[in-house]
């Protein structure tokens, strides 16, 4: 059985790693799709991000899907050849934040693919993974596995949604329009968005936002005071989902924002200076959000009743013996949008 796993900065290795049989409560997954995430990209070129670094050899991969191969004794409700979404969040259920559900917060989380704790948690990228019953979402029969391998990161703007607040008949700006952006554009369309403005400062970004359904997108690079038009009378969005990283999206999003705006960020961005007293005086809310959880199911739900289409973002599917050249393609933000690995 072999698997995706990363050694240290641009090496990336094809390995073989044991095959393991289901326990009790687990599954064995044969993996169809999995998807290569901006967190595995940082993985691949720095090793690791902000403090966190890769100590030992890790398979990569957390936004996968695939068949059942095997059930263990005590699991119900799923059997095999069965085609499901992986959800890669394993919370520890008895933690204090788990009990209040906010199990993302969870004090002994395992999530797959995370350099956070060590021993790493090993990632989905293999031809075949044991995983929870619990973890493991049916998907409709229409659903291909890269479309749900997408549940993940549709979760990770789901999340960051619920934590916009309602967003029923909202003005939304979304700055950054890579899959993250993109899926926020689909969420905050789903949840109900009047009008969703994208920006980014590269083109091709920029089209997918619009296919995806932004009213409006905007080059920032191209034009710096594109967003000038939206300051008037203190400013016109209701809510920021900052999906860049960018601490100059941040700040030249401010003006755009009304009062009382919330913004939302979800890109991991570093140190950030930042005007507080336009954070003062415009009475913004500023809230982070942090992956998911009971928003897996959800997402899951989207995609099988075909709510929401997540096809136009596929850019590119490559076999996993090609893993370098997949990781290589998907950070070229002018030819990808979400790369995915195939495994079958
Ligand atoms: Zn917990």
């Amino acid at each position: 059985m072999h698997a995706v796993v990363i050694h240290a900065p641009h090496d990336l290795r094809i390995e073989a790693v044991p095959a393991a049989a289901p326990g009790p409560s687990e599954v064995l997954v044969r993996i169809g799709a999995g998807g290569i995430c901006g967190s595995d990209l940082h993985y691949y070129h720095q090793g690791g991000f902000g403090t966190v670094r890769i100590k030992e050899p890790m398979v990569l991969g957390h936004e996968v899907a695939g068949t059942i191969a095997a059930v263990g004794s005590d699991v119900s409700g799923l059997s095999v050849g069965q085609r499901i979404a992986v959800s890669p969040s394993l919370p520890c259920g008895r933690c204090r934040y788990c009990q209040e559900g906010a199990q993302q917060h969870c004090l002994d989380m395992r999530f797959y693919g995370s350099a956070m704790r060590f021993p790493h948690v090993q990632g989905a990228f293999r031809q075949e993974l044991v995983a929870k019953a619990s973890q493991c979402h049916p998907i409709a029969d229409g659903l291909s596995l890269g479309e749900a391998a997408m549940a993940e990161p549709l979760a990770v703007c789901l999340h960051a949604a619920r934590r916009a607040g309602p967003l029923l008949g909202k003005r939304v700006l979304v700055t950054g329009s890579g899959p993250i952006g993109a899926l926020s554009i689909i969420a905050a369309r789903r949840a109900g968005a009047v009008e969703i403005v994208a920006t980014d400062v590269a083109e091709a970004p920029l089209a997918m936002a619009k296919r995806v359904g932004a009213d409006v997108t905007l080059d920032v690079a191209r034009d710096k005071a594109a967003l000038a038009p939206y300051a008037r009378d203190k400013g016109t969005f209701d809510v920021l989902f900052e999906a860049s990283g960018n601490a100059a999206a941040l700040v030249g999003a401010l003006d755009a924002l009304r009062p009382g705006a919330v913004i939302v960020q979800v890109g991991l961005g570093g140190t950030v200076e930042f005007p507080m007293n336009t954070l003062v005086a415009k009475e913004f809310e500023l809230r982070g959000t942090f992956r998911f959880h009971t928003e897996y199911a959800l997402a899951v739900a989207l995609l099988s009743q075909g709510l929401v289409d997540v096809k136009p973002l596929l850019t590119a599917t490559l076999p996993y013996e090609r893993a370098v050249e997949a990781f290589e393609l998907a950070g070229d933000r002018s030819r990808a949008m979400k790369v995915q690995l195939s495994f079958a």
